[in-house]
């Protein structure tokens, strides 16, 4: 069996009048990601961790920010693009983990929503997605507010 290993990043600035959107769950919070797609974060970081697997290169050749139908984009319908991607190259997901980095607001009470919405979007169980969230304990950027990070990772095998 091989298996294959990817990683991703992905950081966008908070700012007023936006959605806060994490692994497609609507965040209550009084700032949102600013991005040409909905911003999400963290579902950016799982795509690019499974492109990076099978050195596809990264979320910007697919869905670049210079193209107008990606504008508003739900990460969600992109992640699922991503998906048949490497499943058209044979290959499946074994696990992904990932963290958030956020200092505000908390976002322990809607990691199960998230993992749900992530699972049922690549067809995994959820015990296969783990996501934990942390603060930058105020420092840098991400400790000032000014934006949220996250990182993941994902493991992929093919079975062939
Ligand atoms: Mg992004």
């Amino acid at each position: 069996m091989n298996i294959r290993i990817g990683n991703g990043y992905d950081i966008h600035r908070l700012v007023e009048g936006r959605a806060l959107i994490l692994g497609g769950v609507e965040i209550p919070h009084s700032l949102g990601l600013l991005g040409h797609s909905d911003a999400d974060v963290l579902t950016h970081a799982i795509m690019d961790a499974m492109l990076g697997a099978l050195s596809l290169g990264d979320i910007g050749h697919y869905f670049p920010p210079s193209e107008l139908k990606w504008a508003g984009a739900n990460s969600l319908t992109l992640l699922e693009q991503v998906a048949r991607l490497i499943e058209s190259q044979g290959w499946q997901i074994g696990n992904i983990d990932s963290t958030i980095v956020a200092e505000r607001p908390k976002l322990k009470p809607h990691l199960k929503s998230m993992r749900d919405r992530l699972a049922q979007t690549l067809s995994l169980k959820p015990e296969q997605i783990g996501i934990k969230a942390t603060t930058n304990e105020k420092l840098g950027p991400v400790g000032r507010e000014e934006g949220i990070c996250a990182y993941a990772v994902v493991l992929l095998f093919n079975s062939e």
